[in-house]
């Protein structure tokens, strides 16, 4: 499939958004309020809710869906043990539904435990390089540079070693509280 990121980013406590022609997903939509999750969306895409297809939630910590009712039309999609978890919570207006392999024929799920032990990331091909939005597998720039999981990480060893399998598998990682960054991957096999 064709594709092409017109838009990768994520701020703190922000969504990531990766965006294809024809589909369009959103990432652990954080805010509570649908305006100001609504006016986010806007002001980083120019798209309405309306628009998104699909979203991803990376695991079950409330601050990584609580905007997920601003996107009534899309689905909702996680991993199958994230999506049992944040289903039997209740909260939501409908069940997540769960994802595993391939989505799209473009987006791998791609199991990152440590931070929590059913954490999922997702991983995509954008302009010859490898993307992984990685949720709380890697909280920032700082965290995955010191191999560190933030301080409600479930096992700090597992997370360790997640960074260290993302970083061979990753040009580009969109972590859960910042902007993204290069893993400088390339320069490290020439
Ligand atoms: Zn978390």
């Amino acid at each position: 499939m064709a594709s092409r990121c017109l838009e990768v980013g994520t701020p703190a406590a922000l969504p990531c958004l990766p965006l294809w022609y024809g589909f369009r997903l959103v990432v652990d939509p954080s805010m509570a309020d649908a305006e100001r999750m609504a006016a986010e969306l806007d002001r980083r895409t120019g798209l309405a809710p309306r628009d998104v297809d699909a979203v991803f939630v990376t695991h079950a910590h409330g601050d990584h869906l609580a905007g997920i009712g601003c996107f009534d039309r899309a689905t909702w999609l996680a991993a199958p043990d994230v999506a049992a978890a944040v289903n039997r919570g209740g909260g939501l207006s409908r069940e997540l539904e769960s994802a595993s392999g391939r989505l799209c024929d473009a987006v791998d799920v791609v199991p990152t435990p440590g931070h929590t032990p059913d954490h999922h990331s997702l991983r995509f091909d954008c302009d010859g390089m490898s993307v992984v939005v990685a949720g709380d597998a890697a909280m920032t720039r700082d965290f995955w540079r010191e191999r560190r999981g933030f301080f409600n990480t479930a096992d700090f060893d597992l997370a360790a070693r997640t960074i260290d399998e993302l970083g061979l598998a990753a040009d580009v990682v969109i972590p859960g509280h910042d902007n993204f960054f290069l893993t400088g991957r390339r320069d490290r096999e020439t």
